[in-house]
C-alpha cells in the first residue's frame, strides 16, 4: 500500500499539477427563448465557463469547483442537462496515450506539433517537387512563417483554385491532422481516380495550420491544451486594464466585423473579435493572399467538432442568393462523408445549428471574393470527446473527409465557379442591345450560310 501511495505521489510529481481533474463537460438543452437568454447571460457573467459548443444545445466545460452551483442553477431554472465528460483529466490522459509515437518519421495517424508539421511540409515540397509547391503568406505575430502547399497535377497549366485551411482555432487538433491527411492523399494516391479527376480540374492550396501561434501554445503543456485564439498581446480597455492574449481569428475577418454579432469586445473572452478587422496577423496575411489569388473557386475552413457543413451566410440568418446550389454541393459532401463509417453530417447556415457570427472567413470568401462554394466544416465527433478526440480517429476522419471533399469539388458546376461579379458582367454583357444585335446578326449569317 505504501509503495502504491509513493508511486501515486511520484506520478503526480512527474506529470505535474492535474489542471482538469474533476472538470466536466455538460450538454445543456435550451427549450425556449427564455432558456437561451438565461444561458447567454450565464456565459457573460461567469468568466470560468469554457463554451465548447453553442446553439440549441450548449456544451460547457466546467471547472470542478463550479459544477454543483451550475447544476443547482440549471435545476432552479428548469433547464435539462446531461454530463458528456465526467472527468476531463481522464480524457486528456486518453488522448496523450493514444498519441504515443513509435517512429522518427512523420506519422499521419498522430497529432503532430508545429515543428513536425513544418518539417513535413518542407519534405513533401522537396519529394514531390513537380506538383507540390510551398507558399508563404507572411509572418505570424510570433514570427512564424505562415506556410502551406499548393498541390497540382504537374501539367503546368493554371486551374481554378480550391483553398482549404485547418487549425484556425488552436485546440481543434483533428482539423490540421485531417488537412495533412488529405494533402498526403492528393500527393500519393495515384490509384484513386477521384484524385486524378480533381487534380485535372483544380489546383489545391492547403494550409494545415492557420493559427500557428495558438496551435504551438496548445502543445506547451496540459494547462494550455484547450486554448482557442491567437496569441497577440492586448490590454483590457477598462479597469483593471489586465494584460490578455489573443483574439478569435474566426471573428476577425473583414466581413461584417463591425456588427460584432456573437463576437466580444472584451479581450479576456474566447470570442474577442480584435480591435479592428484583420488585426490578427494570421488573418491579415491570408486575406491579402486570397484577394490576390486568381481564380479562387472554392473555400473550405475546417473546424471541430459537431459534424456539420456550414454554409453562407454566417453573420445573418438570411440565405445567400446562390443557396440552392451551395446546399446541393453541401449535401454531396454529407452523402459522401457517411459512406465509410456512417458519420452523419448536417448541412446549412451556422444560424440554424450554432449561432450567427460576424467576421468569419466563409463570409469573407463569399461576400468580398464572390466565391459561391464557400464552406465551413465541423469535423468529428458530436461531443463525446469534443476537442480531445483520440488519435486513433485521425485515420477514419482523414478517409471520410477526403472522400467527401473529392465528391464535393467534383460536383461543383463551372457556371458557379466564376465569381459572382464575372457572372453579373456576363449577364449585363448579354443584355447589352449592341451585343444582342451583333449576336442576332451572326446567328442569321450562320443560318443563311447553312441554308445556301
Ligand atoms: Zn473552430
Amino acid at each position: 500500500m505504501e509503495t502504491l501511495i509513493a508511486f501515486s505521489v511520484l506520478v503526480l510529481f512527474v506529470s505535474g499539477y492535474e489542471e482538469f481533474r474533476g472538470d466536466q463537460v455538460v450538454r445543456v438543452k435550451a427549450k425556449s427563448l427564455a432558456h437561451l437568454t438565461l444561458l447567454k447571460k450565464y456565459i457573460e457573467t461567469e468568466k470560468n465557463v469554457d463554451v465548447w459548443g453553442e446553439g440549441e444545445e450548449y456544451e460547457f466545460h466546467l471547472p470542478s469547483k463550479q459544477i454543483s452551483s451550475f447544476e443547482k442553477w440549471l435545476t432552479e431554472n428548469g433547464i435539462s442537462y446531461e454530463v458528456l465528460v465526467f472527468d476531463l483529466e481522464d480524457l486528456l490522459n486518453e488522448e496523450e496515450v493514444s498519441n504515443t509515437k513509435n517512429s522518427s518519421t512523420f506519422d499521419y495517424n498522430k497529432y503532430n506539433d508545429w515543428s513536425e508539421i513544418k518539417e513535413e511540409l518542407l519534405h513533401l515540397s522537396r519529394k514531390h517537387s513537380s506538383k507540390a509547391f510551398l507558399f508563404n503568406v507572411g509572418k505570424t505575430y510570433e514570427g512564424e512563417d505562415q506556410i502551406g502547399i499548393k498541390v497540382t497535377n504537374g501539367d503546368g497549366r493554371s486551374k481554378p483554385v480550391v483553398w482549404i485551411d485547418g487549425g484556425i482555432h488552436a485546440r481543434e487538433w483533428i482539423s490540421p491532422a485531417t488537412v495533412m491527411y488529405f494533402m498526403n492523399k492528393l500527393l500519393t494516391n495515384k490509384a484513386d481516380d477521384r484524385v486524378s479527376q480533381a487534380l485535372a480540374k483544380y489546383d489545391f492550396y492547403l494550409m494545415p495550420v492557420f493559427n500557428i501561434d495558438g496551435y504551438k501554445y496548445t502543445f506547451t503543456n496540459r494547462s494550455t491544451r484547450l486554448w482557442r485564439k491567437t496569441r497577440t498581446k492586448y490590454k483590457e480597455s477598462k479597469p483593471p486594464y489586465k494584460t490578455c492574449y489573443g483574439a478569435d481569428p474566426n471573428r476577425n475577418w473583414d466581413s461584417h466585423w463591425e456588427t460584432g454579432i456573437n463576437a466580444s469586445d472584451n479581450c479576456t473572452t474566447d470570442y474577442y473579435r480584435g480591435p479592428f478587422a484583420g488585426s490578427e496577423k494570421c488573418v491579415a496575411n491570408v486575406q491579402t493572399f486570397l484577394r490576390q489569388l486568381k481564380n479562387l473557386t472554392s473555400y473550405w475552413n475546417i473546424h471541430a467538432f459537431s459534424q456539420l457543413v456550414l454554409t453562407t451566410w454566417s453573420w445573418t440568418s438570411a440565405l445567400s442568393k446562390d443557396y440552392p446550389e451551395i446546399k446541393r454541393v453541401g449535401d454531396v459532401f454529407a452523402e459522401a462523408v457517411s459512406k465509410r463509417y456512417g458519420t452523419h453530417y448536417k448541412v446549412g447556415p451556422p444560424s440554424r445549428f450554432l449561432y450567427p457570427a460576424s467576421g468569419c472567413s466563409i463570409d469573407f470568401a463569399h461576400d468580398e471574393l464572390k466565391v459561391v462554394y464557400s464552406y465551413g466544416l465541423e469535423l468529428r465527433d458530436k461531443g463525446h470527446y469534443g476537442f480531445i478526440l483520440p488519435a486513433n480517429q485521425i485515420q477514419p476522419s482523414g478517409e471520410e473527409t477526403s472522400d467527401a471533399l473529392l465528391a464535393a469539388v467534383l460536383a461543383m458546376k463551372p457556371e458557379y465557379q466564376m465569381s459572382s461579379s464575372s457572372r453579373a458582367t456576363r449577364i449585363r454583357f448579354l443584355n447589352d442591345p449592341a451585343v444582342l444585335f451583333i449576336l442576332v446578326f451572326l446567328s442569321n449569317l450562320f443560318i443563311y450560310r447553312n441554308c445556301s
